[in-house]
């Protein structure tokens, strides 16, 4: 099975490495092939996603992301700048299902900002849908303002829009999902406000039909953002359009500590997936050697267990940072007094050994 790597930016590729050698650590041997994107593309083949970093990912089984960006760049024009890669390839890759566990570790309760009794055995699933949405909708752009209070300023617009096939199908993938843990869906829309959640709704409560052993509810995302803080434990699995699932997923990784702890899983209707941590390309802590890459170590599980179809691999590895984390490693994000602190690579070493052993 093919792997394509795509290391990236910041802390991308030291990130990116220590994930690489978790699968190269395992008995079965994968083919990997690595190339350049984001600003490491750009510097290569003058765009963020080079024809050939694109034509590698769209033949690859499965896509092991690192992360995009670098302030360095944000003057370049939008389309050229780093973050565009991962678009093109959602894009391209009609990757419309974003899975986000969020999983608060024993160990890492106290490293979350919240109390330890609110976020200790927080297991939650985001399916946040990924190809549509206002970040996609069109017409978008700049303007002079054609009519209202302002009329003549320049104004920004963008176009909020979902069709009814395109809810439907990430409601089956989070009603499939539900089926699969503790069958409790929470829907998350606004629509009280706006037409395209409204429509989200009718078309979540009509897909429930099909699931009537899931038990669905539906919160308003601003009441959803702050039961994520007051009773994470609540949920089970969430389901959310693009924008509103971009903010909510931040907004839990904080409750697991840290977002260097959150892997995601990109995927197509057949399972093909990118994978990658939740977090960005970080250029603060870039090239320290500080990074945790706890987060790209487990989207390379979720890797083998949804896209290369090897579950008992995805378990091992699950199991092995477990393990790590019983044994009292921890990178700086997730650092407690008395931890065994160590830097990125000395974290990886460790999930190779708890592995092994
Ligand atoms: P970020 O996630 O990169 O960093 C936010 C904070 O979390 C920083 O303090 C960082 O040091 C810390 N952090 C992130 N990952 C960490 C890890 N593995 N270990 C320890 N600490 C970690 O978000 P940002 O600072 O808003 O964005 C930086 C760049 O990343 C921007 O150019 C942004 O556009 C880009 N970005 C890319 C992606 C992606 O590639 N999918 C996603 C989000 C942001």
């Amino acid at each position: 099975m093919k792997v394509a790597v795509l290391p990236g930016d910041g802390i991308g590729p030291e990130i990116v490495t220590e994930a690489v050698k978790i699968l190269n650590a395992l008995e079965e041997r994968f083919e990997i092939e690595q190339a350049p994107i984001g600003g490491a593309g750009y510097e290569v083949g003058g765009h963020p996603l080079p024809d050939a970093t694109l034509a590698l990912a769209s033949h690859a089984d499965a896509i092991l992301f690192g992360a995009v960006g670098d302030w360095k760049y944000d003057r370049l024009e939008r389309e050229l700048r780093p973050e565009q890669a991962i678009l093109g390839l959602r894009k391209h890759l009609r990757l419309f299902a974003n899975l986000r566990p969020v999983i608060c570790y024993s160990e890492l309760t106290g490293a979350s900002s919240l109390k330890s009794e609110i976020v200790s055995g927080l297991d939650i699933l985001i399916v946040r849908e990924l190809s549509g949405d206002i970040y996609f909708g069109q017409p978008r752009g700049l303007r002079d303002a054609p009519d209202g209070p302002f009329y003549g300023s320049r104004e920004g617009f963008d176009t909020m829009r979902y069709a009814e096939p395109e809810v439907r199908r990430i409601a089956h993938v989070a009603f499939q999902s539900a089926q699969k843990r503790a069958k409790r869906l929470t829907s998350i829309d606004k629509a009280n406000v706006l037409e395209t959640s409204q429509l989200w709704r009718d078309v979540i409560t009509s897909v429930a039909c099909e699931y009537p052993d899931v038990e669905l509810s539906h919160l308003y995302v601003d009441n959803a953002a702050m039961q994520l803080v007051k009773a994470p434990k609540t949920f089970d699995v969430i389901v959310t359009g693009n924008m509103f699932g971009d903010i909510l997923s931040d907004e839990a990784a904080m409750l697991t500590g840290s977002i260097g702890m959150l892997p995601s899983a990109s995927l197509d209707a057949n399972n093909k997936g990118l994978y990658e941590p939740s977090h960005g390309s970080a250029p603060d802590i870039a090239g320290k050697g500080i990074a945790n890459p706890l987060a790209t170590i487990l989207s390379v599980a979720m890797m083998l267990r949804y896209s290369l179809g090897r579950a008992e691999q995805a378990n091992r590895v699950e199991d092995a940072v477990k393990s790590i984390l019983a044994q009292g490693y921890r990178t700086m994000d997730i650092a407690t007094p008395n931890c065994k602190k160590v830097g990125t690579q000395e974290m990886g070493d460790a999930v190779i050994a708890a592995l092994a052993s």
